[in-house]
């Protein structure tokens, strides 16, 4: 067939570029005669698009508009790879539920070795760099030059990417690679460019173990749970349940039956899991069950590990998909299950473009062919327990009790410490029983901030507004948000009079006073700090687990699922962290936080103990997590949302107005509500408000807040569309966020 030659045929392609404005469109193209009838919805192609090819995905058969053929450009190459139509449709859903561009949804179904953005090149950011942590905390005996100094000193414990630590420091590559040949920093490869869902990485051995033949008999309770959604899954189209069972219940096992039950009848089914490197065990537990049918799709593999997965799971040699959030949309032939296990983790929801919630995405594909949507947790979200009105309840745990809690009122406890004497007796005493304890506190570095006494003055980023955290293993005050670093003051630098205090203790501070009470070596520290690698975290936990006596400190990443049967007691040491910020799930989230932590205790033989620390032991989520009174919880909570129009009561779209220069910001924002104003009424538009500038932009807000969400979000992609255009050009971007789970 000569080269050039066309066919009549013609596809609707979307070109998977960044840019906005491009990013909606669908472009007609002409088909070469040698693919005539062979390119299908799904095909992936090379398109010319202005003076570049770009990769593309064809969505549609046919012209989108009447445009005579010789005006049409040809495609340039088709792949061999191609995106399953259904999936194509699930992406053309997600970018309506969600407001998000065609582009950005389809990147989420193509096969992983096309996730590249062709466009915007320099955002992707390869390297990233970090220190060795080990040798920031003692004096190392190396001597540097000045150049190599000022690296160490830019680059904040969490790393950042190669690029920003030369442009920071003033410095080429080369200084940074001899840092990291003497040993003080390290360099990687940042596991994932598109979404930010494994920052963590584990590497995980692809080849499978025999599936084994050891299914233990079910409770009771167990069986008539399995009983029960078996008939749910037998429903012929789609339904949704919830499997609510305290900690510790049997969920996992539950969910092992279903499979198997999907499974006998030819069907695929995906297992979606909040954060793999925390929660390696389950893989496990799966593939022992199933073998080489269990495919397992995370951004932290390598993209090669990743590939052969995808293809694995496309030819239904893997039927069975376990995976973090972006795993819902694994081309499992023959889905008939999905289950979304931890279904209240916030690490469903993705926080940058698209920000679709697995959950919802879930929704819409198994609505779309039939099938059963499981959720399970101890803790659901409040907005699943008004729609599922009949969970599944799991009450008794699968071994050992439910762990007794005990409320440490911080007010009565004498001494500036940050645990309290009765605290560190009990902590005293695992020690000496040679058992192990959990404690928890929320809040990375020294001090989560760092203010004068005499004036009030409180140290924040310049670039981002926001209190800046002493570290104390770099000896510097950081920004959480850019990793920007600063030299603390020996005065403040307000009233220039006193010098400053460092307060509300962070995990750094806790490790160290633990120091006087337990041997160093029993003490492990579990944050993003010290393990910034999936191994670091397995090294971490395996290390815990092998310590008798042993210690584990760290964030809310030390309440995730681990099962250490050694553990009987769980300290929180400042129940309070979660309570005063801006969120209306502030108390659903420390509700939740305090219940699962406490389920790490008394997991088998042992009986457990929890030791609450805390200033508002009178606050209603503190008081009922306390008491394990659900019932109250949920109902309190339900009664505010409803009276305040918060979800389940109305459904939220998040519009925030950013731009260098404060005043546009405000004036995009202002206009918004004014154009909003004209469709919905007074009460269905919040704001707008100020947030914190981050990185030097400043930030103005506005809810909408609907009952009829649907509505709401037309309303809104509508007006935006409108107006995206001409604010960028004024030099205001426009973020929108339908269903927000973060108001940062
Ligand atoms: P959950 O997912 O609800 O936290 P798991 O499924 O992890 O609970 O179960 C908790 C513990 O109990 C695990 O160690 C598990 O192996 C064990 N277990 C669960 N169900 C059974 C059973 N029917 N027989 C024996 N052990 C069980
Ligand atoms: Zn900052």
């Amino acid at each position: 067939m000569p080269n050039g030659a066309h066919s009549l045929q013609i596809v609707q392609v979307v070109p998977l570029v960044r840019v906005r404005s491009l990013a909606n469109r669908v472009f007609d193209y002409l088909v070469p005669q040698e693919f005539e009838g062979s390119v299908q919805v799904g095909a992936l192609v090379r398109v010319p698009l202005g003076r570049q090819v770009i990769r593309g995905v064809v969505v549609d058969l046919g012209p989108s508009q009447p445009l005579p053929p010789e005006e049409l450009r040809p495609i340039a190459a088709v792949l061999s790879d191609r995106v399953p139509e259904e999936l194509v449709s699930l992406a053309k859903a997600i970018a309506d539920r969600f407001l998000a561009t065609l582009a950005s949804c389809l990147q989420l179904v193509v096969p992983p070795g096309e996730r590249v953005w062709r466009e915007g090149a320099s955002r992707v950011r390869r390297f990233w760099v970090m220190p060795v942590t080990d040798m920031l905390q003692g004096e190392t005996g190396i001597r540097l030059t000045k150049k190599q100094k000022a690296v160490v000193g830019a680059v904040p414990p969490e790393g950042m990417p190669l690029k920003e630590a030369c442009a920071v420091a003033g410095v080429g590559p080369a200084v940074v690679r001899t840092l990291v040949k003497k040993g003080l920093l390290e360099l990687t490869v940042q596991p994932d460019q598109i979404g930010t869902e494994a920052q963590i990485t584990l590497q995980y051995s692809t080849a499978a173990a025999e599936p084994s033949s050891a299914w233990p008999s079910l409770y009771p309770e167990q069986e008539e749970a399995v009983c029960s959604l078996l008939n749910a899954y037998e429903e012929p189209g789609y339904s949704h349940r919830l499997l609510w069972g305290v900690t510790g219940s049997g969920k996992t096992e539950i969910y092992l039956h279903l499979i198997a039950r999907a499974l006998s009848e030819g069907a695929g089914a995906i297992l979606l899991v909040p954060e793999i490197a925390l929660t390696p065990q389950i893989i496990e537990r799966v593939r022992s069950r199933f073998g080489a049918q269990v495919g397992v799709l995370h951004s932290a593999l390598s993209p090669s590990q990743r590939l052969r997965e995808y293809r694995r799971i496309c030819r239904g040699e893997a039927r069975i998909v376990v995976g973090a959030r972006s795993a819902v949309f694994a081309p499992v032939r023959d889905l008939r299950l999905i289950i979304i296990d931890e279904s209240h983790d916030q690490s469903y929801k993705q926080e940058e473009e698209p920000r679709y919630h697995a959950k919802t995405v879930a929704e819409l594909r198994l609505a779309a062919r039939g099938g059963l949507l499981l959720e399970g947790s101890a803790t659901p979200p409040v907005e699943t327990l008004v729609r599922d009105t009949k969970p599944v309840r799991l009450s008794q745990r699968a071994s050992g009790s439910q762990p007794a809690c005990e409320v440490v009122d911080m007010r009565r406890q004498g001494g500036a410490g940050l645990l309290a004497p009765l605290t560190r007796a009990a902590l005293a005493e695992v020690l000496r029983r040679q058992e192990q304890a959990i404690v928890l506190l929320n809040r990375r570095g020294y001090a989560g901030y760092v203010h004068c006494e005499r004036c009030g003055h409180v140290m924040v980023c310049q670039d981002c507004e926001l209190s800046l955290t002493y570290h104390i293993s770099v000896g510097q005050l950081l920004c959480h948000h850019c990793g920007r670093s600063y030299l603390e003051p020996a005065v403040c630098p307000s009233c220039h009079e006193a010098p400053l205090v460092r307060s509300a203790p962070g995990t750094e501070r806790l490790d160290r006073e633990l120091r006087d009470l337990v041997p160093l070596e029993r003490v492990f520290r579990l944050d993003s700090d010290v393990v910034t690698s999936g191994a670091r975290v397995q090294r971490v936990l395996e290390d815990f687990a092998r310590s008798r006596p042993g210690v584990l400190v760290g964030t809310q990443m030390v309440a995730k699922g681990h099962d250490f049967p050694a553990v009987t007691l769980v300290v929180v040491a400042d129940a309070d962290t979660g309570l005063y910020v801006p969120d209306f799930r502030a108390a659903e989230r420390t509700f939740q936080l305090l219940t699962q932590v406490a389920g790490r205790a008394g997991r088998a033989n042992l009986p457990g103990r929890v030791l609450v620390q805390t200033w508002n032991p009178d606050a209603p989520c503190i008081r009922m997590a306390l008491a394990r009174d659900e019932a109250a919880f949920y109902k309190t909570e339900l009664d505010l949302r409803r009276r305040l129009g918060y979800p389940p009561f109305a459904e939220l779209v998040r519009l925030v107005a950013a731009a260098k220069d404060p005043r546009r910001a405000e004036a995009g924002a202002r206009y918004l509500v004014e154009r909003l104003g004209r469709h919905l009424g007074p009460t269905e538009i919040r704001g707008p408000a100020r947030l914190p500038s981050l990185k030097g932009v400043a930030r103005w807000q506005v809810i909408v807040a609907a009952r009829d969400g649907s509505r709401a979000r037309r309303l809104v992609g509508w007006i935006v569309r409108g107006l995206e255009d001409a604010y960028r050009q004024r030099g205001v971007s426009l973020t929108v966020d339908v269903d927000p789970q973060s108001f940062l």
